[in-house]
């Protein structure tokens, strides 16, 4: 039976300059090494139509399915803080959008697809398996973590190399994604003064996204308030997205281009694990500045839609972004107090979960184990000084009895604290072995990663624990 996709392509329906048409480039032997069976069964594919030579075909770009109109997006972005007019999906193509079966429409985009006519200078489009290994890993992490994210439905083995630091295997991932509007989007149609498109992207985008926003600022407070929740929620479990460049900000609110990203084992606020982020940049705790940044830019990009006259726009803008700050502390004290198991935000909540940081990042605590031990009263096991931590806890107690709902403490705090994150030794460890044609450590991961917030059985519990001295990832790479 032939594989049917019910494709709807607004984005295609856009002005001619918002991309550009381009087919997938097809890989010599394809090999599906993984799929995402239940996000499949939530676009309506079949999976064992996926997984036949024909689904094959397509999830390594070496056919197009009936209904796609593949497509290369244009885009701009500032990348650590400097301005590049034109970046574009340089190895990527956009095959088309679906509607899933909860009605949401949802672009399918392969990753790794060959060369465009935005493809950087002197590169290839296509992308290392361990990177399209790591993506898949790590999106399907943040999923079943509750946070906003992009998706991935398959990675593909091409049966071709691609040069890197070394020659390496290289891969396609298929990315499932609200869509790929970035902040970059926008800044690319500014930067050459084409209101008309700016226009057309940011009608395109309220539509899409935020049928109840009101214009560009009613639009730029929307994707502040979801920017605002999406950072929140990374510092949350300990995420450093590692290239938060205004090009890899997708205004849905949902976390995209798992390049360098990890996820920190021991808490430190200036964690940095990106090999190319040498000034610490994007490091842990500066995620929400580098976000306000980055709005920003999108603010100033929407300025030439803001109408006359141009210093009350100006204005406007301005305080949309100002308004931030606030919005971004409100959104961690609650991110927080939920960690601690507070239910009604107190003044003085916010201090509370910032003084146990400190003693964590004194006392070398891992960020993931000791919130879920709050659950088990085990934390104080995880720090150096467990003082420091019986200190914490004794106001921590204190603010608990405040609580006007005081049952069920113990399975709130499971719900918000993770037994199991992807930790950085293991993700290099699944793909390691994935390199030698081992999927099952792979294969294992992705499955404990899917319930986090359970109890972690006996057989996955090495899964949890921190990386032992010479197991500990240091740096992490874009593997572009
Ligand atoms: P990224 O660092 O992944 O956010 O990518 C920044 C820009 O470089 C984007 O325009 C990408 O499409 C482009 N790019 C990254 N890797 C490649 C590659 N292997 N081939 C072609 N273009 C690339
Ligand atoms: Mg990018």
């Amino acid at each position: 039976m032939e594989l049917e996709i019910a494709f709807d392509n607004s984005y295609a329906r856009l002005p001619g300059r918002l991309f550009m048409r381009q087919a997938p480039v097809p890989v010599r032997a394809p090999e599906l090494l993984l799929l995402n069976l239940g996000l499949a069964e939530e676009l309506g594919l079949d999976a064992t139509q996926l997984k036949s030579p024909e689904g094959l075909g397509i999830l390594a770009g070496n056919a197009v399915p009936k209904g796609a109109e593949p497509l290369a997006q244009a885009y701009a972005g500032h990348q650590f803080g400097g301005f590049s007019p034109v970046l574009g999906d340089g190895r990527a193509i956009l095959l088309g959008e679906v509607i899933d079966r909860q009605g949401a429409r949802r672009d399918i985009q392969l990753k790794g697809s060959g060369l465009t006519a935005f493809s950087r200078p002197g590169s290839d489009g296509r992308a290392p398996l361990g990177a399209v290994i790591r993506e898949f890993i790590i999106s399907e992490a943040m999923y079943a973590l509750g946070i906003p994210t992009t998706r991935s439905l398959a990675a593909v083995a091409t049966g071709e190399h691609v040069r890197r630091e070394a020659m390496l295997p290289g891969g396609v991932l298929t990315r499932v994604a609200a869509s790929h509007i970035r902040v970059g989007s926008f800044q690319f149609f500014a930067a050459r003064g084409d209101t008309e498109a700016l226009q057309a992207l940011l009608d395109h985008s309220i539509e899409r996204h935020f049928p109840d926003a009101d214009g560009p600022l009613g639009f730029l407070d929307a994707v502040i308030a979801r920017q605002a929740k999406l950072v929140a929620q990374w510092l949350g479990v300990g995420f450093i997205h590692g290239v938060m460049n205004t090009d890899n900000i997708a205004i849905s609110g949902e976390t995209i281009d798992f390049g360098p990203c990890a996820f920190m084992d021991v808490f430190h606020p200036g964690t940095v694990f990106s090999s190319i982020d040498h000034q610490g940049r994007y490091a842990y705790m500066r995620q929400p500045e580098i976000l306000a940044w980055n709005l920003a830019q999108l603010a100033s990009a929407l300025l030439p839609l803001m109408g006359e006259p141009e210093d009350a726009a100006l204005e406007a803008a301005q305080a949309a972004v100002e308004r931030y700050a606030d919005r971004m502390r409100a959104e961690w004290a609650a991110e927080f107090a939920r960690k601690l198991g507070l239910q009604k935000l107190e003044d003085g909540d916010a201090n509370l979960a910032a003084d146990l940081l400190e003693r964590m990042a004194a006392e070398g605590a891992d960020f993931t184990n000791t919130f879920r031990a709050l659950a088990t009263g085990r934390a104080r096991d995880e720090f150096t000084d467990p003082l420091a931590f019986d200190q914490w806890e004794e106001n921590w107690r204190a603010r608990l009895a405040r609580e006007p709902e005081p049952e069920g403490l113990t399975a709130r705090l499971k719900q918000a604290n993770p037994a199991v994150i992807p930790r950085n030794h293991r993700v290099e460890q699944a793909i390691a072995a994935a390199m030698q044609g081992d999927l099952s450590v792979a294969t294992r991961l992705i499955g404990a990663l899917a319930r986090p917030f359970g109890d972690l059985p006996e057989d996955l519990a090495d899964l949890a624990r921190p990386p032992l001295e010479n197991e500990r990832v240091q740096r992490t790479f874009c593997g572009t």
